[in-house]
């Protein structure tokens, strides 16, 4: 079993977490915002978790400032061509695009790379198949979010839908059902989780009230660094 080691530091009214990763061979304490892990710590085997919250918290201010520009190396753009090499987000991880011809129609990630295999790789056909798999992944995974946010938060597992809506993440009904953009499975499960923990709190919270805030920050403490680098994705992920 490999642990992974896990701390979080307060600056303000933020909480940034962050993950170690102990290395032999170093010397020093470097910091990274990995697009999968958030704040990624590389430190040598014996630096104690106290002197490594003090090196967040002395570089906070600039760990917050990156979570709010997004993931670094987000040097590619949202896709838009549909061609071959094209880099695609599921769960924060970037796969590039590799078109096949095929009379059936498919979609796998395999080896870093989404194939998609379609009759005519028309950009057309192949947009259609991707946003189809994406939504079929999004049917998956969000209900499955849902369940395990309610249950820790102790409400009803709601009816989850997904829906082609460009403008919001999430939204959430009178009747307590919850819809959310299938385009949130791009971004990596710390923050498909915010959406799913908000929507949540907005069954017994209409209005972004103070209580609101409140509510999801007892079950989501880190809430706000998570919806900055949400923010900061949010244009990669519009397409
Ligand atoms: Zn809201």
């Amino acid at each position: 079993m490999i642990a992974i080691e896990r701390s979080s530091v307060r600056f303000g009214l933020t909480a940034i977490p962050y993950v170690v990763r102990r290395s032999q061979r170093r010397g020093t304490v470097s910091i990274a915002i990995d697009p999968a892990m958030g704040v990624l710590l590389t430190a040598p085997q014996a630096t104690p978790i106290a002197r490594l919250d003090r090196v967040v918290h002395d570089k906070a201010r600039w760990i917050v400032e990156r979570l709010r520009r997004g993931p670094v190396g987000a040097e590619h753009v949202a896709p838009s061509e549909f061609v071959n090499g094209e880099t695609f987000l599921y769960l924060g991880r970037q796969h590039r695009l590799k078109i096949a011809t095929g009379a059936v129609t498919r979609v796998a990630l395999t080896g870093g790379r989404l194939v998609v295999t379609v009759p005519v790789g028309s950009a057309t056909a192949v947009r259609k198949v991707v946003v189809a798999w994406y939504r079929h992944h999004a049917a998956e995974r969000l209900p499955e979010r849902a369940a395990i946010w309610a249950k820790k938060m102790g409400v009803p597992v709601p009816v989850v839908l997904i829906r082609d809506q460009r403008r919001r993440w999430g939204s959430c009904d009178p009747k307590g059902n919850l819809r959310f953009n299938w385009r949130i499975v791009q971004a990596p499960m710390r923050l498909v989780d915010y959406v799913v923990a908000h929507e949540l709190v907005h069954l017994g919270h209409r209005h972004h009230t103070a209580g609101f805030w409140a509510a999801l920050g007892r079950v989501m403490p880190d809430y706000e660094a998570r919806r900055e680098e949400l923010r900061g994705m949010g244009a990669r992920l519009e397409w």
